[in-house]
């Protein structure tokens, strides 16, 4: 049996963004997946392009909504490396040539950039193409990987018993676990396997108690459950109400995981609807709601909702996973002593450290780019001096 150079396992764009640096690298590569992830969900991801924004301030923003749990060396990897997708992407602009964005909240100017407003999506279907005949693709999971210390490679298996292979680097890129839970807004198939695979092979964790939620997953009616809707609709004018109809959140611009604990609050109290409460976005003018947020009225619209008039009822659902691997600013995977596994690198939702406790919405899009990136480049690197 043949070799791979790198294996990569996870085929969101964690995953097919180290395969793209890996192949762009001269290595042979694998990649493993059944399904995308969460990565055609991505609505837009945080590049720091306006004349007043900077990488210090995209640092100062992320530190603080994570609320001291982030690494900081990964946080500033993040944030200076995501400069330069600017030069890679065609985000979205104005007919004055500035760049369309939207204000994630714990973001202290608008930072989120898009193509439109789909750039998950986008970014998926472009590296694909580009790989096209580049990448051996092999549809399922990974349920087993192990290391032959004789060999220096990793064998990894697929399936109950199913097909096996070699690799001589593996990047793990599997996501999150938020698919576990029943109210959710991500896929079943995101249960954390790549983060058990890695911790069979020595692989330190951190975190794994932390998870974010969306505040705005929608309840009903029962087409658009389960899917969220976008916050930065609260710097437009939109609110939360009570089963009163009362606006019920002080600071409509507080992180994530503050609405989501006043929403929890509020339902506790005995004033929500259904187990959820109201997102109002009514008063978001017309003009924006038509443009910005066309995807939600249409979502909407379809369900038989005009969200122009009626409120959308919604509940905080498990969104990200905020724990993960612990890994070094290579996307090396590292033991609990901090020494490198050799060989075993990460990317993407599978790995903590990078948002702390709070993630700043559009953070994780420009992690799996920033992040996913490095990892390829790296494994391609280790596994090509391997087959020397
Ligand atoms: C509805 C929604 C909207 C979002 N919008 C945004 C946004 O606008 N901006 C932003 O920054 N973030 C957003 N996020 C967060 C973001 O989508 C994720 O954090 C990001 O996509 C994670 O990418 P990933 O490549 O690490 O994992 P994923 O995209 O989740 O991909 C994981 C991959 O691993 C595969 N896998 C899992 N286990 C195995 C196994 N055992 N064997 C083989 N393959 C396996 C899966 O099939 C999948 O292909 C959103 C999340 C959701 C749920």
């Amino acid at each position: 049996m043949g070799v791979t150079d790198v294996l990569v396992i996870g085929g969101g764009l964690a995953g097919w963004r180290a395969a793209e640096a890996a192949v762009n690298a001269g290595a042979s590569v694998a990649l493993v997946a059944n399904g995308a992830g969460n990565s055609p969900d991505i609505h837009a991801i945080n590049v720091p392009v306006r004349e007043d924004d900077s990488v210090e301030l995209f640092v100062e923003d992320t530190l603080k909504s994570g609320r001291g749990g982030c690494d900081r060396a990964l946080v500033e990897t993040l944030c200076r490396e995501s400069v330069k997708l600017a030069d890679e992407f065609p985000f979205d602009r104005n007919l004055d040539g500035s760049y369309k964005l939207l204000q994630p909240l714990g973001c202290s100017v608008p930072r989120c950039v898009s193509i439109d407003h789909k750039i998950g999506a986008w970014a998926l279907a472009r590296i694909r193409r580009e790989l096209s005949g580049k990448v051996d693709v092999i549809n399922g999971r990974v349920t087993k990987l192990s290391f032959n210390s004789q060999l220096s490679t990793f064998n990894f298996q697929l399936g109950d018993g199913g097909a096996s292979g070699v690799a001589r680097a593996v990047v793990i890129a599997t996501g999150g676990w938020c698919g576990k839970y029943d109210f959710s807004d991500n896929p079943p198939e995101l249960r954390g396997d790549g983060i058990d695979m890695a911790v069979k092979l020595g692989a330190a964790t951190r975190d794994m108690d932390q998870v974010q939620y969306e505040p705005t997953v929608a309840l009903a009616p029962e087409r658009v459950r389960c899917i969220p809707v976008i916050t930065t609709m609260l710097f437009d004018g939109a609110t939360f109400r009570n089963a009163k109809g009362e606006e019920f959140l002080s600071d409509k611009h507080a992180n994530k995981d503050e609405i989501s604990r006043a929403i929890f609050a509020e339902i506790e109290a005995g004033r929500g609807s259904d187990g959820g409460v109201w997102f109002d976005a009514t008063q978001v003018p017309r003009g924006i709601l038509d443009t910005t947020y066309i995807d939600t009225v249409k979502r909407y619209e379809a369900a038989g909702v005009d969200i122009h008039r009626e409120s959308m009822l919604v509940a905080p659902a498990p969104h990200t996973s905020l724990g993960g691997l612990v890994i070094d600013t290579h996307c090396r995977v590292l033991r609990t002593d901090g020494t490198p596994i050799p060989g075993l690198f990460a990317a993407g939702e599978v790995t903590g450290g990078i948002h702390g406790f709070n993630r700043i919405g559009g953070n994780a899009g420009t992690e799996t780019l920033v992040f996913g990136k490095i990892a390829g480049e790296e494994a391609a690197t280790y596994a090509k001096g391997k087959a020397e």
